[in-house]
């Protein structure tokens, strides 16, 4: 029996035990350090951002092309979506407000307080691969996370 689209998709998303956990994409990761997840439309094969598919499969609302969707944890492979803005790590542009501020307010940044968004283009697209490893190895293992996402050598014999 194949499995479903969104099987498939899910198969692929490690989520943190704790409910304002980010929700980690294991999938293909693009050049960008984003997440890719690569669906049939029409016949064709194309490729969709993981965290848009998950909120409009989550929240039942279509995010049309031009809609930015922004990170309040500001990890790009997080895939975390609800359709509570309150819960939700994703959210689009016209949250913006909203999402900043509870950027500002600390009650919402990731637990490293990193933004890796700001990062140049090539070490966040290590981070992202970095932090894809750590969960495909080792599960969610939160001083291993940190640990990616802060760019520590994860070879260092002090992790294990
Ligand atoms: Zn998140």
């Amino acid at each position: 029996m194949t499995r479903t689209e969104k099987e498939r998709f899910w198969s692929h998303v490690v989520k943190g035990p704790e409910a304002d956990d980010c929700w980690f994409w294991t999938g293909a990761i693009s050049d960008d350090g984003y997440g890719r997840f690569s669906v049939r439309r029409d016949g064709r094969p194309q490729a969709v951002r993981p965290q848009r598919y998950a909120y409009e499969l989550v929240t039942g609302v279509p995010l049309p092309s031009s809609t930015l969707l922004l990170h309040s944890c500001d990890i790009p492979i997080c895939v975390h979506a609800d359709a509570d803005v309150a819960v939700s790590h994703v959210g689009p542009g016209t949250h913006r407000e909203n999402m900043l501020d509870r950027v500002q307010r600390g009650r919402y940044r990731n637990r490293q307080g990193l933004r890796l968004g700001d990062l140049p283009r090539q070490i966040r697209v290590q981070r992202s691969l970095d932090l894809r490893t750590v969960i495909i190895e080792h599960g969610w293992r939160p001083e291993l996370i940190s640990a990616a996402l802060l760019g520590v050598e994860l070879t260092h014999p002090r992790l294990f």
